[in-house]
């Protein structure tokens, strides 16, 4: 008989409203002043959602990475990517670019040529994920799964779309380099969820919209703010209280620890400062490459 246990909540953060890019109104979870990181998880920014007018749709221009994975996951309009691999991908509602950076690659992350010109609505996420010492020189990979490919399970009143790991006997597309889970939860008003976790895992969930509870002592989780659970179980509850007005929207994100020391300075990721400085060294010498012409 397995011994399962459900997690409690440990903290609740209210993300940051930043601005990135060309100028990119963002929630920011993390890193904050108060949580640099959650191991294997380095960054998790909610773009958006942003109205923008005609001709005024900005992006993040050409810039690189180097050391771990960044997640692009988009819920409304289009981000085109290109980059120095020769990659080029436009992502519309509900695909998924997982991109592991590796030894380096410079790109762009544009708002969609329509939604630049006609202006409209964007709203998306961004995960890092890092690289252990092992992966961190690893050979550049690009992937890309259209929201059609992505695993769904429908119940009555919860859905969840599977980006990475396994949810209700659904495995993901994605192939990652640690094992970890990236699930986008749909409860209905009065659904709850129970999903396992393994034990080693850190894990959190993030209120996309729709407000509700978290772990067993149903602690607030409110639109826009990241519960993180304790390591003290194998599985974590979501619930969306029966007299709710809406759907919850919750992004559940866990994954096993590295364990390593992190050193990081804007787009790099690595374990020693001598290794920042050799990235940046790397990239004004063309070493990360370019994106060509377009
Ligand atoms: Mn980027």
């Amino acid at each position: 008989m397995p011994n399962t246990k459900s997690r409690n909540v440990s903290r609740v953060i209210e993300s940051d409203r930043v601005m990135e890019g060309a100028g990119v109104a963002i929630r920011r979870s993390f890193p904050s002043a108060g949580l640099e990181d959650i191991d294997p998880f380095l960054l998790l920014d909610h773009m958006g959602p942003i109205q923008f007018a005609p001709g005024q749709a900005v992006g993040f221009p050409d810039h690189p990475h180097r050391g771990f994975e960044t997640v692009t996951y988009v819920l409304e309009g289009k981000m085109e990517h290109r980059d120095s691999r020769g990659n080029h991908g436009v992502l519309g509602p509900g695909d998924v670019q997982w991109m592991t950076a590796g030894s380096g690659v410079v790109h762009s992350e544009m708002p969609g040529e329509e939604l630049r010109k006609n202006g409209g609505r964007l709203q998306g996420f961004q995960l890092w994920v890092n690289l252990p010492k092992v992966d961190k020189l690893t050979e550049p990979r690009y992937q890309e799964v259209a929201a059609a490919r992505l695993p769904v399970v429908e119940t009555k009143d919860v859905k969840v779309k599977v980006v990475a790991g396994e949810s209700m006997g659904q495995h993901a597309a994605i192939e990652t380099r640690t094992p970890m889970l990236y699930l986008h939860f749909t409860l209905q008003p009065g659904a709850s969820v129970t999903q396992a976790v393994p034990a080693e895992f850190n894990a959190f969930a993030y209120a996309i919209d729709g407000a509700g509870f978290a772990g067993p002592g149903a602690t607030p989780l409110a639109e826009g703010h990241l519960a993180v659970f304790g390591k003290n179980g194998d599985q974590v509850e979501l619930s969306n209280p029966v007299d709710a007005r809406a759907p919850l929207n919750v992004l559940l994100i866990a994954g096993a620890p590295i364990g390593e020391p992190v050193a990081r300075y804007g787009p790099f990721v690595m374990n020693t400062k001598t290794e920042i400085y050799q990235a940046f060294a790397d990239y004004r010498s063309g070493r990360m490459g370019v994106i060509e012409a377009r």
